[in-house]
Protein backbone atom coordinates (compact mmCIF):
# COMPACT_ATOMS: atom_id res chain seq x y z
CA UNK A 1 0.00 0.00 0.00
CA UNK A 2 1.57 3.08 -0.77
CA UNK A 3 0.59 6.34 2.05
CA UNK A 4 -0.39 9.23 0.44
CA UNK A 5 1.55 12.59 2.43
CA UNK A 6 0.01 15.61 2.95
CA UNK A 7 2.33 16.95 0.40
CA UNK A 8 1.82 14.65 -2.20
CA UNK A 9 -1.86 15.63 -1.85
CA UNK A 10 -0.87 19.23 -2.08
CA UNK A 11 0.74 18.65 -5.34
CA UNK A 12 -2.05 16.99 -6.53
CA UNK A 13 -4.16 19.65 -6.06
CA UNK A 14 -2.34 22.64 -6.64
CA UNK A 15 0.38 21.81 -9.24
CA UNK A 16 3.78 22.56 -7.55
CA UNK A 17 4.75 21.26 -3.66
CA UNK A 18 3.76 23.37 -0.47
CA UNK A 19 6.10 25.51 1.30
CA UNK A 20 5.62 24.08 4.64
CA UNK A 21 3.52 21.86 6.78
CA UNK A 22 2.07 22.47 10.20
CA UNK A 23 0.15 20.69 12.67
CA UNK A 24 -2.42 22.66 15.42
CA UNK A 25 -3.57 20.19 17.97
CA UNK A 26 -7.51 19.65 19.62
CA UNK A 27 -7.57 19.63 23.31
CA UNK A 28 -9.96 18.51 26.53
CA UNK A 29 -10.51 20.53 29.50
CA UNK A 30 -9.42 19.45 33.02
CA UNK A 31 -11.23 22.15 34.82
CA UNK A 32 -12.42 25.57 34.57
CA UNK A 33 -15.24 25.00 32.19
CA UNK A 34 -17.70 28.11 31.18
CA UNK A 35 -15.44 30.31 32.75
CA UNK A 36 -13.39 31.73 29.88
CA UNK A 37 -16.18 34.16 29.02
CA UNK A 38 -15.95 35.62 32.64
CA UNK A 39 -12.11 36.17 32.80
CA UNK A 40 -11.91 33.48 34.67
CA UNK A 41 -9.58 30.32 34.23
CA UNK A 42 -9.33 27.22 32.75
CA UNK A 43 -6.68 24.35 32.58
CA UNK A 44 -6.96 22.61 28.97
CA UNK A 45 -4.30 20.18 27.97
CA UNK A 46 -3.85 19.74 24.33
CA UNK A 47 -4.60 16.32 22.57
CA UNK A 48 -2.19 14.13 20.00
CA UNK A 49 -4.77 14.43 17.45
CA UNK A 50 -4.34 17.62 15.07
CA UNK A 51 -5.27 19.26 12.43
CA UNK A 52 -2.62 19.47 9.58
CA UNK A 53 -1.90 22.10 6.90
CA UNK A 54 0.41 22.23 3.74
CA UNK A 55 0.44 25.80 2.80
CA UNK A 56 2.38 27.98 0.44
CA UNK A 57 1.78 31.68 0.21
CA UNK A 58 0.34 33.65 -2.91
CA UNK A 59 0.78 37.22 -4.26
CA UNK A 60 -2.39 37.70 -6.13
CA UNK A 61 -4.77 38.56 -3.70
CA UNK A 62 -6.52 35.11 -3.52
CA UNK A 63 -7.06 32.23 -0.83
CA UNK A 64 -7.80 28.46 -1.91
CA UNK A 65 -8.80 26.00 0.34
CA UNK A 66 -9.00 22.52 0.26
CA UNK A 67 -9.80 20.15 3.35
CA UNK A 68 -9.37 15.74 2.75
CA UNK A 69 -12.12 15.39 5.52
CA UNK A 70 -15.03 16.98 3.35
CA UNK A 71 -16.01 16.67 -0.39
CA UNK A 72 -16.29 19.90 -1.01
CA UNK A 73 -13.18 20.66 -3.58
CA UNK A 74 -11.75 23.47 -3.75
CA UNK A 75 -12.84 26.47 -2.12
CA UNK A 76 -12.01 29.78 -4.45
CA UNK A 77 -12.17 33.10 -2.42
CA UNK A 78 -10.99 36.30 -3.09
CA UNK A 79 -9.35 38.26 -0.21
CA UNK A 80 -10.27 41.53 -0.89
CA UNK A 81 -14.03 40.28 -1.25
CA UNK A 82 -13.98 38.40 2.57
CA UNK A 83 -17.21 39.12 4.42
CA UNK A 84 -17.77 38.21 7.83
CA UNK A 85 -20.76 35.77 8.50
CA UNK A 86 -21.25 34.89 4.68
CA UNK A 87 -21.31 31.52 4.91
CA UNK A 88 -18.71 29.90 3.30
CA UNK A 89 -19.16 26.86 5.22
CA UNK A 90 -16.18 25.14 6.87
CA UNK A 91 -13.64 27.07 4.64
CA UNK A 92 -15.31 30.44 6.77
CA UNK A 93 -12.51 28.81 9.45
CA UNK A 94 -9.35 29.47 7.27
CA UNK A 95 -10.66 32.27 5.69
CA UNK A 96 -11.70 33.87 8.79
CA UNK A 97 -8.21 33.88 10.04
CA UNK A 98 -6.63 35.59 6.96
CA UNK A 99 -9.49 38.07 7.03
CA UNK A 100 -8.10 38.75 11.15
CA UNK A 101 -4.63 38.91 10.01
CA UNK A 102 -5.66 41.74 7.38
CA UNK A 103 -8.00 43.72 9.44
CA UNK A 104 -5.33 43.72 12.06
CA UNK A 105 -2.31 45.37 9.11
CA UNK A 106 -0.57 42.16 8.22
CA UNK A 107 0.39 41.79 4.62
CA UNK A 108 -1.15 38.41 3.73
CA UNK A 109 -1.66 38.50 -0.02
CA UNK A 110 -2.58 35.14 -0.37
CA UNK A 111 -2.28 31.15 0.22
CA UNK A 112 -2.61 27.82 -1.37
CA UNK A 113 -3.98 25.48 1.62
CA UNK A 114 -4.44 21.95 1.81
CA UNK A 115 -5.50 20.10 4.96
CA UNK A 116 -6.00 16.96 6.50
CA UNK A 117 -7.49 16.67 10.61
CA UNK A 118 -7.80 13.61 13.27
CA UNK A 119 -9.55 15.87 15.46
CA UNK A 120 -12.93 14.75 15.66
CA UNK A 121 -15.39 17.54 14.76
CA UNK A 122 -18.17 18.90 16.33
CA UNK A 123 -17.16 16.49 19.55
CA UNK A 124 -16.13 19.66 21.98
CA UNK A 125 -12.75 18.94 20.93
CA UNK A 126 -12.42 22.14 19.32
CA UNK A 127 -11.76 20.88 15.17
CA UNK A 128 -12.59 24.38 14.62
CA UNK A 129 -9.62 26.17 16.89
CA UNK A 130 -7.33 23.29 15.48
CA UNK A 131 -8.56 24.70 12.08
CA UNK A 132 -8.29 28.69 12.50
CA UNK A 133 -4.34 28.10 14.76
CA UNK A 134 -2.66 26.17 12.63
CA UNK A 135 -3.69 28.55 9.19
CA UNK A 136 -2.65 31.70 11.72
CA UNK A 137 0.48 29.50 12.52
CA UNK A 138 1.62 28.41 9.14
CA UNK A 139 0.73 32.21 7.44
CA UNK A 140 2.83 33.60 10.75
CA UNK A 141 5.52 31.67 9.12
CA UNK A 142 5.53 31.94 5.77
CA UNK A 143 4.55 35.73 5.93
CA UNK A 144 7.32 36.49 8.87
CA UNK A 145 4.75 38.57 11.09
CA UNK A 146 6.66 37.21 14.32
CA UNK A 147 3.53 37.27 16.04
CA UNK A 148 3.04 35.37 18.98
CA UNK A 149 1.32 32.19 20.03
CA UNK A 150 -0.95 33.64 22.16
CA UNK A 151 -1.06 36.42 19.56
CA UNK A 152 -2.41 33.83 17.11
CA UNK A 153 -4.64 32.70 19.48
CA UNK A 154 -6.70 36.26 19.66
CA UNK A 155 -6.62 36.28 15.98
CA UNK A 156 -8.49 33.00 15.53
CA UNK A 157 -10.84 33.69 18.39
CA UNK A 158 -11.45 37.04 16.52
CA UNK A 159 -12.18 34.97 13.43
CA UNK A 160 -14.17 32.58 15.28
CA UNK A 161 -16.33 35.03 16.47
CA UNK A 162 -16.76 37.96 14.20
CA UNK A 163 -16.01 36.18 10.65
CA UNK A 164 -17.73 32.45 11.33
CA UNK A 165 -19.93 33.87 13.74
CA UNK A 166 -19.56 31.65 16.93
CA UNK A 167 -19.44 33.14 20.24
CA UNK A 168 -16.41 31.31 21.67
CA UNK A 169 -14.54 32.06 24.38
CA UNK A 170 -10.47 32.54 24.12
CA UNK A 171 -9.81 28.96 25.56
CA UNK A 172 -9.92 26.89 22.50
CA UNK A 173 -7.22 28.72 20.63
CA UNK A 174 -5.01 29.42 23.54
CA UNK A 175 -4.97 25.56 24.35
CA UNK A 176 -4.39 24.98 20.79
CA UNK A 177 -1.46 27.53 20.18
CA UNK A 178 0.00 27.83 23.72
CA UNK A 179 -0.35 24.14 25.28
CA UNK A 180 3.04 21.57 25.40
CA UNK A 181 3.36 18.31 25.58
CA UNK A 182 3.64 16.75 28.93
CA UNK A 183 1.70 19.21 30.84
CA UNK A 184 -1.63 21.34 31.33
CA UNK A 185 -2.30 24.80 30.64
CA UNK A 186 -2.99 27.07 33.61
CA UNK A 187 -4.52 29.86 31.93
CA UNK A 188 -6.13 33.69 32.89
CA UNK A 189 -8.56 34.19 30.41
CA UNK A 190 -8.40 37.47 31.90
CA UNK A 191 -4.57 39.03 30.52
CA UNK A 192 -3.85 35.49 29.12
CA UNK A 193 -0.72 35.22 31.85
CA UNK A 194 -0.31 31.40 31.77
CA UNK A 195 2.04 28.77 33.45
CA UNK A 196 2.52 24.97 32.29
CA UNK A 197 1.33 23.03 34.80
CA UNK A 198 3.06 19.12 34.64
CA UNK A 199 0.62 16.87 34.42
CA UNK A 200 2.65 13.40 34.02
CA UNK A 201 -0.14 10.96 34.10
CA UNK A 202 1.87 8.02 32.86
CA UNK A 203 4.73 8.30 35.85
CA UNK A 204 1.71 8.13 38.47
CA UNK A 205 0.20 5.42 36.70
CA UNK A 206 -2.85 7.28 35.42
CA UNK A 207 -4.68 7.33 32.27
CA UNK A 208 -7.27 10.11 31.60
CA UNK A 209 -9.61 9.04 29.09
CA UNK A 210 -11.52 11.21 26.22
CA UNK A 211 -15.20 9.61 26.30
CA UNK A 212 -16.70 11.21 22.95
CA UNK A 213 -20.37 10.44 22.96
CA UNK A 214 -20.98 11.17 19.39
CA UNK A 215 -24.24 13.14 19.97
CA UNK A 216 -24.77 16.96 19.84
CA UNK A 217 -28.44 17.81 20.94
CA UNK A 218 -29.45 20.94 18.86
CA UNK A 219 -30.53 23.59 21.80
CA UNK A 220 -26.24 24.04 22.61
CA UNK A 221 -26.23 27.26 20.74
CA UNK A 222 -29.27 29.33 22.09
CA UNK A 223 -27.91 27.59 25.72
CA UNK A 224 -24.91 29.08 25.52
CA UNK A 225 -25.72 32.38 24.55
CA UNK A 226 -28.56 32.49 27.40
CA UNK A 227 -25.83 31.68 29.52
CA UNK A 228 -23.33 33.91 28.64
CA UNK A 229 -26.32 36.95 29.19
CA UNK A 230 -26.95 35.30 32.78
CA UNK A 231 -23.28 35.30 33.40
CA UNK A 232 -23.05 39.02 32.64
CA UNK A 233 -26.05 40.07 34.08
CA UNK A 234 -24.45 38.53 37.28
CA UNK A 235 -21.81 40.78 37.05
CA UNK A 236 -23.40 43.88 36.39
CA UNK A 237 -25.58 43.11 39.19
CA UNK A 238 -22.61 42.51 41.83
CA UNK A 239 -20.91 45.35 40.58
CA UNK A 240 -17.71 44.08 39.02
CA UNK A 241 -16.39 44.05 35.80
CA UNK A 242 -16.72 40.09 35.37
CA UNK A 243 -17.53 37.45 37.56
CA UNK A 244 -13.91 36.37 38.00
CA UNK A 245 -13.90 39.19 40.30
CA UNK A 246 -16.23 37.91 43.03
CA UNK A 247 -13.64 36.11 45.53
CA UNK A 248 -14.65 32.12 46.64
CA UNK A 249 -14.84 33.00 50.21
CA UNK A 250 -17.97 35.69 49.31
CA UNK A 251 -19.93 33.23 47.12
CA UNK A 252 -22.67 33.18 49.81
CA UNK A 253 -22.96 37.21 49.94
CA UNK A 254 -22.98 37.42 46.42
CA UNK A 255 -25.78 35.32 45.91
CA UNK A 256 -27.72 36.88 48.77
CA UNK A 257 -27.20 40.57 46.81
CA UNK A 258 -28.70 38.76 43.35
CA UNK A 259 -31.70 37.89 45.39
CA UNK A 260 -33.80 39.83 42.92
CA UNK A 261 -32.01 38.58 39.72
CA UNK A 262 -33.83 35.33 39.76
CA UNK A 263 -32.99 31.84 40.01
CA UNK A 264 -31.10 31.23 36.64
CA UNK A 265 -28.28 33.85 37.31
CA UNK A 266 -27.48 32.69 40.88
CA UNK A 267 -27.34 29.54 39.54
CA UNK A 268 -24.93 30.82 36.73
CA UNK A 269 -22.97 32.56 38.95
CA UNK A 270 -22.44 29.90 41.77
CA UNK A 271 -21.22 27.71 38.68
CA UNK A 272 -18.78 29.93 37.89
CA UNK A 273 -17.41 31.47 40.90
CA UNK A 274 -17.29 27.64 41.87
CA UNK A 275 -15.50 26.52 38.86
CA UNK A 276 -12.84 28.97 38.88
CA UNK A 277 -12.50 28.10 42.47
CA UNK A 278 -11.70 24.69 41.30
CA UNK A 279 -9.29 25.29 38.86
CA UNK A 280 -7.47 26.59 41.75
CA UNK A 281 -7.88 23.71 43.61
CA UNK A 282 -6.54 21.66 41.04
CA UNK A 283 -3.19 23.58 40.77
CA UNK A 284 -2.49 23.05 43.95
CA UNK A 285 -3.59 19.51 43.86
CA UNK A 286 -0.58 18.62 40.58
CA UNK A 287 1.57 21.25 42.66
CA UNK A 288 1.30 19.28 45.47
CA UNK A 289 2.29 15.88 43.39
CA UNK A 290 -1.89 14.67 44.22
CA UNK A 291 -2.82 14.12 41.20
CA UNK A 292 -5.26 11.38 42.60
CA UNK A 293 -7.09 13.65 44.50
CA UNK A 294 -8.36 15.67 41.45
CA UNK A 295 -11.28 12.89 40.84
CA UNK A 296 -13.53 14.01 43.29
CA UNK A 297 -13.04 17.79 42.39
CA UNK A 298 -13.88 16.56 38.41
CA UNK A 299 -17.00 15.08 40.25
CA UNK A 300 -17.93 18.69 41.94
CA UNK A 301 -17.26 20.34 38.65
CA UNK A 302 -20.07 18.03 36.83
CA UNK A 303 -22.42 18.44 39.24
CA UNK A 304 -22.28 21.94 38.89
CA UNK A 305 -22.53 22.12 35.21
CA UNK A 306 -25.56 19.43 35.24
CA UNK A 307 -27.42 21.09 37.86
CA UNK A 308 -26.60 24.90 38.48
CA UNK A 309 -25.26 25.77 34.99
CA UNK A 310 -26.97 22.92 33.43
CA UNK A 311 -25.42 22.07 30.17
CA UNK A 312 -24.99 18.50 30.26
CA UNK A 313 -27.22 15.72 29.18
CA UNK A 314 -28.15 12.37 29.67
CA UNK A 315 -25.16 10.83 27.48
CA UNK A 316 -22.79 13.06 29.62
CA UNK A 317 -24.27 12.34 33.21
CA UNK A 318 -24.49 8.24 32.26
CA UNK A 319 -20.49 8.61 31.42
CA UNK A 320 -19.72 10.06 34.94
CA UNK A 321 -21.97 7.84 36.82
CA UNK A 322 -21.09 4.36 34.53
CA UNK A 323 -17.08 5.42 34.83
CA UNK A 324 -17.40 6.50 38.55
CA UNK A 325 -19.72 3.33 39.29
CA UNK A 326 -16.86 1.55 37.77
CA UNK A 327 -13.92 2.60 39.51
CA UNK A 328 -12.97 5.82 38.14
CA UNK A 329 -11.27 8.24 40.26
CA UNK A 330 -13.76 10.71 38.66
CA UNK A 331 -15.24 12.40 35.81
CA UNK A 332 -16.96 15.25 34.28
CA UNK A 333 -18.28 16.60 30.52
CA UNK A 334 -15.75 18.87 29.16
CA UNK A 335 -16.40 21.63 26.60
CA UNK A 336 -19.43 23.08 25.88
CA UNK A 337 -22.13 20.24 26.81
CA UNK A 338 -24.97 18.98 25.13
CA UNK A 339 -23.01 16.37 23.98
CA UNK A 340 -19.75 16.36 22.86
CA UNK A 341 -16.97 14.76 25.15
CA UNK A 342 -16.03 13.85 28.96
CA UNK A 343 -12.97 13.10 30.96
CA UNK A 344 -12.39 10.00 32.79
CA UNK A 345 -10.06 10.05 35.60
CA UNK A 346 -8.58 6.34 35.51
CA UNK A 347 -6.02 4.23 37.40
CA UNK A 348 -4.11 2.80 34.32
CA UNK A 349 -4.97 -0.69 35.71
CA UNK A 350 -8.99 -0.33 36.07
CA UNK A 351 -8.70 1.76 32.32
CA UNK A 352 -10.26 -1.03 30.27
CA UNK A 353 -12.93 -2.22 33.17
CA UNK A 354 -14.13 1.32 33.19
CA UNK A 355 -14.37 1.66 29.31
CA UNK A 356 -16.04 -1.40 29.17
CA UNK A 357 -18.16 -0.14 32.05
CA UNK A 358 -18.99 2.86 30.06
CA UNK A 359 -19.92 0.95 26.63
CA UNK A 360 -22.27 -0.97 28.47
CA UNK A 361 -24.32 1.50 29.95
CA UNK A 362 -24.17 3.14 26.45
CA UNK A 363 -25.94 0.04 24.89
CA UNK A 364 -27.99 -0.66 27.80
CA UNK A 365 -29.48 3.08 27.34
CA UNK A 366 -29.57 2.39 23.53
CA UNK A 367 -27.25 5.21 23.15
CA UNK A 368 -25.06 5.17 20.28
CA UNK A 369 -21.27 3.69 21.06
CA UNK A 370 -19.26 6.19 23.01
CA UNK A 371 -15.63 6.72 21.26
CA UNK A 372 -13.01 6.29 24.09
CA UNK A 373 -9.36 7.05 24.28
CA UNK A 374 -6.28 8.42 26.33
CA UNK A 375 -6.02 12.08 26.43
CA UNK A 376 -2.15 11.76 26.23
CA UNK A 377 -1.11 16.03 27.09
CA UNK A 378 0.80 16.80 24.01
CA UNK A 379 2.71 20.04 21.56
CA UNK A 380 0.34 23.12 20.53
CA UNK A 381 0.48 24.03 16.88
CA UNK A 382 3.84 24.06 15.51
CA UNK A 383 5.81 23.61 12.07
CA UNK A 384 6.52 19.96 11.00
CA UNK A 385 8.16 19.84 7.46
P1 LIG B 1 -15.64 21.42 17.60
O1 LIG B 1 -14.73 22.60 17.51
O2 LIG B 1 -16.07 21.13 18.98
O3 LIG B 1 -15.11 20.22 16.92
P2 LIG B 1 -17.33 23.16 16.05
O4 LIG B 1 -18.76 23.09 15.71
O5 LIG B 1 -16.83 24.34 16.79
O6 LIG B 1 -16.98 21.81 16.84
O7 LIG B 1 -16.46 23.07 14.74
C1 LIG B 1 -16.71 22.06 13.79
C2 LIG B 1 -16.64 22.65 12.40
O8 LIG B 1 -15.27 22.95 12.06
C3 LIG B 1 -17.09 21.69 11.32
O9 LIG B 1 -18.49 21.76 11.14
C4 LIG B 1 -16.34 22.22 10.10
O10 LIG B 1 -17.00 23.35 9.54
C5 LIG B 1 -15.03 22.69 10.71
N1 LIG B 1 -14.03 21.63 10.61
C6 LIG B 1 -13.44 20.97 11.63
N2 LIG B 1 -12.54 20.07 11.18
C7 LIG B 1 -12.56 20.16 9.84
C8 LIG B 1 -11.85 19.50 8.78
N3 LIG B 1 -10.96 18.54 9.03
N4 LIG B 1 -12.12 19.88 7.50
C9 LIG B 1 -13.03 20.83 7.25
N5 LIG B 1 -13.71 21.48 8.19
C10 LIG B 1 -13.50 21.16 9.48
MG1 LIG C 1 -15.23 24.58 18.10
Amino acid sequence: MTTVTIEDAFTELYGAGPEGVWAAPGRVNLIGEYTDFNDGFVMPLALPHTAVAAVSRRTDGVLRVHSADVSQGVVQLRLDALEPLSDTGWAAYPAGVVWALREAGHPVTGADIHLSSTVPTGGGLSSSAALEVVTATALNDLYELGLSASQLAVLAQRAENDFVGVPCGIMDQMASACCTEGNALYLDTRDLSQRQVPFDLAAQGLQLLVVDTRVKHALGDGAYAERRAGCEAGARALGVRALRDVPYAELPSALERLADEGENVRRYVRHVVSDDHRVEQVIALLDAGDVRAVGPVLVEGHVSLRDDLRVSCPELDLVVSSATAAGALGARMTGGGFGGSAIVLVEEATAAVVSKAVTEAFAAAGHTAPRIFPAVPSQGARRVA
